[in-house]
């Protein structure tokens, strides 16, 4: 068995799941159902029958990370930390302006969002802070 715990501890992987390495095992990546069980180092789902090892998800899902690391989601609320410029127009988004309800998106500019007096247009993560709203 210490064969197999090398091999699936990818550290690049782990890194997202530093977080959840708690008491409380992970819900099922299946099913989400919080029944999970663990068996060596396979956690087991009694819902739908899934196995996998934990910090290795069967589908990863892209974390959003704004300019000092903390994980935004949709509907939160940021503030850009630099003017920016919006591309094809005169407008610069200012320091410190708010913007709520982003909408995460693949790509470059990885926020949708709309901004007071520019409106809807991609921003890119590293330029915002979350607040609290
Ligand atoms: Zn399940």
């Amino acid at each position: 068995m210490g064969r197999f715990f090398s091999q699936g501890m990818d550290s690049r992987k782990l890194w997202r799941y530093s977080n959840a390495m708690t008491d409380t095992l992970p819900p099922c990546t299946e099913c989400a159902s919080t029944f999970t069980y663990q068996v060596d180092a396979l956690l087991n789902c009694p819902e739908c029958g899934h196995e996998w090892e934990q910090g290795l998800p069967a589908d990863e899902v892209a974390v959003v990370r704004d300019s000092v690391g903390n994980v935004l989601n949709d509907g939160d609320t940021v503030t850009v930390i630099k003017d920016l410029k919006v591309k094809g127009s005169s407008f610069t988004v200012k320091v410190g302006t708010k913007v709520r309800g982003i909408r995460l998106v693949d790509g470059d500019h990885d926020i949708d969002c709309k901004v007071p007096g520019v409106g809807q247009m991609g921003l890119k993560s590293i330029f915002v802070k979350k607040v609290s709203d």
